[in-house]
């Protein structure tokens, strides 16, 4: 997956749409992307389990979020 950091808002919405997806359940802990927030500056770090389904991406609201392949 690739995280366009510019166009983050840390939303969170991604997280939402991968724990729901992946574990039944909206809790950004439990995603399989991860955001550390530093300020408006956010880096997202993708689990060794991330599928690379594109749910994430399908629920990013700013377009921030694309499949690498
Ligand atoms: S691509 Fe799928 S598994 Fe990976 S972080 Fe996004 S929703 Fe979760
Ligand atoms: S849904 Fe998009 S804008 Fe919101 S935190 Fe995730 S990557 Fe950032």
């Amino acid at each position: 997956m690739i995280h366009r950091a510019d166009a983050c808002t840390g939303c969170r919405s991604c997280q939402l749409a991968c724990s729901l997806y992946h574990e039944g359940e909206c809790n950004p802990s439990l995603s399989r992307v991860q955001l550390r927030c530093q300020g408006l500056e956010c880096t997202a770090f993708f689990a060794p389990e991330c599928d690379e389904c594109g749910r994430c991406a399908a629920y990013c609201p700013y377009g921030a979020l694309e499949k690498s392949g």
